[in-house]
């Protein structure tokens, strides 16, 4: 099937669209139709991109300032909500997602990401310190940041534009120049923004895009390019270890936003109507490919089977369908090779002792959508702690549902994971809400909601979950090296 609207997609290589190596199919989760033809660069392309960048660098852009900046990310984010409606179509179109979520979550935190980061890198000052030693000497220290250089951003499909862009403000903001590899799943919106920051008046090399694979691939060549000065990526974590080893080499810094096996715990105090939809929400946004989404649930034993069983009835009332489909509530899983890992997951499950409470395989939603990567939404009972379905990131709509007697047994059991990216704790005791939140060993931990995000505050996780931690400052210390002056007075 081919969709009438397919395009051809291009390198954005200094400025200018160039064609790559070979190119490949991405093809809609929806229905399995071609949605475009995607260059891959090679050696060459992504050679060129690199120098592009360092061009940038080395000229104008170097020299720009912090205002001229702050004014190019906002005129971006004017140009995206300008051009609203094309990128939640590009979107909607690689990710099958419901247009409803692309609207108010990915493109609009598209916008925001942009003015958000224009804003912190106005408001934030130098450290510095008045010196003052015993012997009398006295001296001014500051610190002066200088861009990072040539920054190389490697990410993932689930969230496109919104990662993306999370990495792309502060990159630029503090005067990098960027070299992209979205995924091979998701090559439309990246390919879009270049458009759009070009339209928006950053200078040539400023803002490159590479498409291809991983391994032996754009991704590859661009992480072990001796000419990159750092290296910040969201993906699986396996693949945040194999991008480590080829940046050892060069010794570059890297930032890491990875995998997660995020754990929520609901107290019997808890407002159980909130926390049943509050985890309807954490378990099932975006077919559960969302890097904080829940896939273990501890509910407290004497509220157990009311949870389980508002749980059940939230997974039933999910509406899987096509995107433009105001009903619909779920989209597909990302590709058909994701839902073929998926249903690995779902089948080791019940070899573990799972009792499947409602989903568990590949939904019959008709001919017309038989070409999609269509999964059930999945809730388990009865596993135990070491099942491969509790302790393995599955990234599909799917919870293990376990109880508990005690705070110490369920802050334990949340922490018995090699990840460490987000928490969920439900309870009205808030003084417990506070206890338990800060023992969970993770990057974020909620209580009484999830995902509700401040731009200005860390984001990254523990373990395998990740290296580092963006966001507000913290992305601006990822994005720049500080140069300390001391000056005797
Ligand atoms: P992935 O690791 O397979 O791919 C991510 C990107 O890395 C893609 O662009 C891919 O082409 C590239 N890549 C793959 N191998 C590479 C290599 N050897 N060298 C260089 N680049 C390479 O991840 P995915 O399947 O696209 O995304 C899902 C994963 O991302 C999940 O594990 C999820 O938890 C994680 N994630 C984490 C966060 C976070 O903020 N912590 C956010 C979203 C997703």
């Amino acid at each position: 099937m081919v969709n009438a609207t397919a395009q051809r997609l291009q390198n954005f290589v200094g400025g200018a669209y160039v064609e790559g190596v070979a190119s490949f199919e991405k093809h809609s989760p929806v229905d399995g139709s071609l949605v475009a033809l995607v260059e891959e660069a090679g050696a060459e392309q992504v050679g060129a991109a690199v120098a592009a960048a360092r061009r940038a660098v080395d000229g104008a852009w170097g020299r720009s300032t912090v205002a001229e900046r702050a004014a190019l990310l906002r005129r971006i984010a004017d140009r995206i909500e300008a051009r609203f409606e094309e990128f939640v179509a590009a979107e909607v179109a690689d990710t099958g997602k419901p247009l409803r979520q692309a609207r108010e979550l990915d493109v609009a935190r598209a916008v925001v990401n942009f003015r958000s980061f224009a804003d912190t890198v106005s408001a934030t000052g130098l450290d510095s310190f008045l010196t003052e030693l015993a012997d009398g000497r006295r001296a001014l220290n500051y610190a002066v940041p200088r861009p990072l250089g040539v920054v190389a951003i490697v990410v993932p499909w689930n969230l496109p534009l919104l990662l993306l862009t999370w990495k792309v403000a502060p990159a630029l903001a503090c005067g990098n120049a960027v070299v992209v590899k979205p995924s091979e799943e998701t090559p439309s919106t990246a390919t879009l923004l270049a458009e759009v920051i070009a339209e928006a008046g950053a200078p040539d090399g400023v803002y490159n895009v590479v498409h291809g694979f991983g391994p032996g691939s754009a991704g590859e060549l661009l992480t072990t390019h001796p000419d990159i000065d750092g290296v910040t990526f969201t993906g699986e974590s396996a693949t945040g270890a194999a991008i480590m080893r080829g940046v050892a080499p060069f010794v570059r810094p890297v930032s890491f936003e990875l995998g997660g096996k995020n754990a929520a715990v609901v107290f019997a105090d808890a407002d159980l109507d909130k926390a049943v939809a509050g985890l309807g929400r954490s378990i099932f946004t975006n077919t559960g490919q969302v890097c904080l989404c829940t896939e273990r649930v501890y509910i407290e034993r004497p509220v157990y089977d009311e949870v389980v069983a508002g749980l059940v009835e939230h997974a039933r009332g999910l509406r899987l369908g096509r995107p433009e489909d105001e009903a619909t509530t779920t989209g597909p899983l990302i590709s058909v090779e994701h839902r073929a890992k998926v249903e690995r997951y779902l089948a080791t499950a019940v070899d573990e002792g799972a009792e499947v409470l409602v989903g568990g395989g590949v939904p019959d939603l008709g001919a017309d959508l038989a070409g999609g990567a269509w999964i059930e939404p999945t809730l388990w009972a009865g596993l135990h702690q070491q099942a491969r379905a509790v302790r393995e990131e599955v990234f599909g709509p799917v919870a293990a549902l376990m109880p508990f007697d005690t705070e110490e047994e369920a802050v334990g059991l949340a922490n018995d994971t090699r990840y460490g990216l987000a928490a969920a704790v439900w309870t009205r005791d808030l003084e417990r809400g506070h206890r338990v939140a800060q023992q969970m060993r993770v990057g974020m931990s909620w209580v009484n909601t999830w995902y509700l995000r401040d731009l200005r505050s860390p984001f990254g996780g523990v373990g395998l979950s990740g290296i580092g931690r963006e966001g507000g400052t913290h992305s601006l210390h990822f994005y720049t090296e500080p140069t300390n002056v001391c000056v005797q007075l």
